[in-house]
C-alpha cells in the first residue's frame, strides 16, 4: 500500500509503502504514533495514523497495462492465422472471448486498489 502525509515540519509531502490493509494494521506494524524521516528537511516525526491517507500507487496500473498490452497482442498474433482462414462464427466469437480477458485482468487490478485505497482510508483508527 502506498502511503502519504505531510511533513509537519516543513510541509512536503511524503510517501512510503507499507504492507497493511487499513490503519489498525498500520499501528499493529509500526506502532500508535508512525515515525517517519523527512526526506526534505530531515525531520524525524511521529505523526497519527488519521493523518495517513492511502494514495494510488501508479506502478501497478503501469503492470496491469503491460498485461494488458502483451496480453492482447499474444493472442492477437497468435490466433490471426486461424482468424483469416476461418469464416466460422463459433470461432470468430471464441477469439472475441479470448481477448477481453487481459482487459479483465487490467479492470480487475484497477478495481482492487481503487477498494483498497478507499477501504484504508474510510476506516479510522481509535
Ligand atoms: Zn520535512
Amino acid at each position: 500500500m502506498k502511503l502519504i502525509t505531510r511533513c509537519a515540519s516543513c510541509g512536503s509531502f511524503k510517501t512510503f509503502h507499507a504492507k497493511v490493509s487499513d490503519r489498525f494494521d498500520l499501528v499493529k506494524n509500526r506502532g500508535e504514533k508512525v515515525e517517519l524521516s523527512c526526506k526534505s528537511c530531515n525531520a524525524n516525526l511521529k505523526y497519527d495514523p488519521n493523518n495517513i491517507k492511502a494514495v494510488e500507487n501508479k506502478r501497478i496500473y503501469l503492470v496491469a497495462a503491460l498485461i494488458f498490452a502483451i496480453g492482447s497482442i499474444a493472442i492477437f498474433v497468435g490466433f490471426w492465422p486461424y482468424l483469416l482462414k476461418s469464416r466460422n462464427a463459433y470461432f470468430v466469437a471464441a477469439f472475441t472471448g479470448v481477448v477481453t480477458v487481459p482487459f479483465l485482468i487490467y479492470q480487475n487490478i484497477h478495481h482492487s486498489q481503487e477498494n483498497r485505497i478507499k477501504y484504508f482510508n474510510t476506516k479510522r483508527y481509535g
